[in-house]
């Protein structure tokens, strides 16, 4: 701990955005470049390097947080970009997208802001990668063993760096045109830059890692040829089956699912096309799902020169403060947050019927109405109480010709075979079965992230990535010495 008195004398301070009015015209990162580094070593100092670090508990890749606090105090970035590599394989990722459970665990956070982890996580992944701390690890010696990875998002890319650096041949699938998953085609440039994907791509083909992208297994190449083919393979197919609004008016045209419209923004900012052929551009815009999918979509049309966006929540407006009796310290709490897209749309005033920032809270979907074109112009909406039951007198219609559903997602899209052709076993709920050693019904195959865990987040997919690699390893070899920071069945804190 380099200041021991620092949690007293130093506040929290964020990395900070940048303006409202500039980052809405452009597509790059929110935050002020270069102003994290200048801060960061002080912010480090507040960690109190309390006996039991709950934040530990509260990651579920298990970061050594308060080590490699202690090295930034000290400015050891080296020793800290070690620290932090030995327990998550992409650390500016999560430094940039991740909600940080840890923080809401951090001791200092039952009565004081917490010690600012993800910033910290961030500055030392950046610094590494500008340093040159994080060069390709090739395996000294090969198994002669192969594995296929299906899929590439982070449960994938994960998994596939851990079995490399073990030894193993490892070639991941991926029926995108680019890797990357849900973080190339889902989640927006202006929360993570591309860049920062490729570099990784880049380091994990150097350590031999490799890659065949417009391959969708199931259709392209049969499952069961690839399980022929390979000593294991690694289901990491993402759960990607969209949940449906089953309302009047669904049939219309405007109304589209959040992933089939972020992915045309995602490629316009690859240069593949000079307009989303669903642009928000002049359009009244109404976001159906109050959660984070719904957020980058707000963001997007924010970006696009939307007329109106207004992002609908079923639930209704949480509180600033955790309710202690609920959810007490050190669970991650639902208050109210303010994510960049909220701030934005708050300043720019993009809902001003909204009950806060661009969101309308408690608001239910009745059904839509479009003009004689059969093209979408407004949604109707009631409010309900907590039991989701209509409030009488409280119906009213939002102007509307671009309707985006952000419901959630159910489990692995099964279009393209794969499940079936493999022959594995589903739970009720939709996602791939497997048991407390990520093993499916099928010998040699193997299931982790969203597509066996449900829809969930990027630091769970590291997480499931890098244990699903030691039990591979351990299926191939005999014993495994990679680490496995969580199983099958392991939940978020929660009381
Ligand atoms: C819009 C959006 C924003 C999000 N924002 C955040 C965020 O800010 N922070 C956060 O922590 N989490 C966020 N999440 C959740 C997070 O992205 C996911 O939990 C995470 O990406 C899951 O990783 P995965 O590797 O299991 O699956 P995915 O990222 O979905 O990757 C699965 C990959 O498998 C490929 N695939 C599927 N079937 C086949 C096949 N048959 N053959 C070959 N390839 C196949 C897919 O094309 C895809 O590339 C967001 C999710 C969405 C939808
Ligand atoms: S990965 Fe997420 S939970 Fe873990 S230390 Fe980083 S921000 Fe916190």
């Amino acid at each position: 701990m380099g200041d021991p008195k620092g949690f007293m004398s130093t506040p929290r301070q964020e990395w900070p955005r940048r303006p409202v009015e500039e980052r809405a015209r452009d597509w790059d990162e929110v935050y002020v470049p270069g102003a994290l580094l200048p801060i960061i070593s002080k912010q480090a100092d507040r960690c109190m390097d309390c006996g039991i670090p709950f934040c530990h508990d509260a990651c579920p890749l298990g970061n050594l947080i308060p080590e490699w606090n202690d090295l930034v105090s000290r400015e050891d970035w080296r020793a800290a970009s070690e620290r932090l590599h030995a327990t998550n394989n992409f650390p500016e990722f999560t430094g940039r997208l991740c909600p940080a459970p840890c923080e809401a665990g951090c001791v200092l956070a039952i009565n004081q802001p917490a010690v600012t982890i993800k910033n910290v996580e961030c500055a030392i992944a950046d610094r590494a990668w500008a340093e040159g701390f994080v060069p390709a690890r090739p395996p000294e010696r090969l198994s002669g063993k192969t594995v296929a990875v299906i899929g590439s998002g982070p449960t994938g890319l994960a998994a596939a760096q851990q079995l490399t650096r073990a030894g193993h041949t490892v070639a991941v699938f991926e029926k995108d045109d680019r890797i990357g998953g849900l973080m190339r085609y889902g989640i927006p440039e202006f929360k993570m830059e591309k860049r920062h994907l490729e570099r990784r791509i880049e380091q994990m083909r150097a350590e031999g890692t490799k890659f065949r992208t417009s391959m969708t297994v199931g259709r392209d190449v049969g499952a069961a040829e690839l399980r022929g083919r390979y000593d294991a393979v690694v289901v990491a197919t993402g759960a990607t089956a969209w949940r449906e609004l089953p309302v009047p008016g669904r049939e219309l045209n405007g109304i589209h699912q959040a992933m089939q419209y972020l992915p045309l923004a995602n490629r316009v900012c690859e240069g593949d096309l000079e307009v989303s052929p669903l642009s928000a551009a002049g359009k009244h815009v109404v976001i159906v799902g109050g959660g984070d999918t719904g957020a980058d979509c707000l963001g997007t049309a924010v970006r696009e020169g939307a007329a109106s966006v207004t992002q609908l929540d079923i639930y209704a407006q949480p509180g600033g403060e955790r309710d202690e009796d609920t959810e007490p310290w050190p669970t991650y709490p639902k208050i109210y947050r303010l994510s960049a897209a909220h701030e934005e749309a708050r300043d720019l005033r993009t809902a001003p019927a909204a009950d806060a920032d661009a969101r309308l809270f408690a608001a239910s979907t009745l059904h839509f109405t479009g003009d004689d074109s059969g093209r979408v112009r407004s949604l109707h909406l009631v409010e309900v109480d907590e039991m989701r039951r209509p409030v009488p007198g409280t119906g009213r219609a939002l102007p509307a010709d671009l309707v985006l559903l952000a419901l959630g997602f159910s489990g692995p899209d099964q279009e393209d075979g794969l499940i079936g052709q493999l022959g594995l076993t589903l739970e009720a709920r939709g996602t791939i079965a497997r048991d407390d050693g990520f093993a499916t019904n099928v010998p040699g195959v193997f299931a982790a992230g969203d597509a066996a865990r449900g829809q969930s987040l990027i630091v769970w997919a590291i997480a499931e990535g890098r244990a699903v690699a030691a039990a591979v390893d351990r299926y191939l070899m005999g014993g495994s010495r990679l680490p496995a920071p969580v199983s099958p069945r392991d939940r978020p804190m929660r009381v």
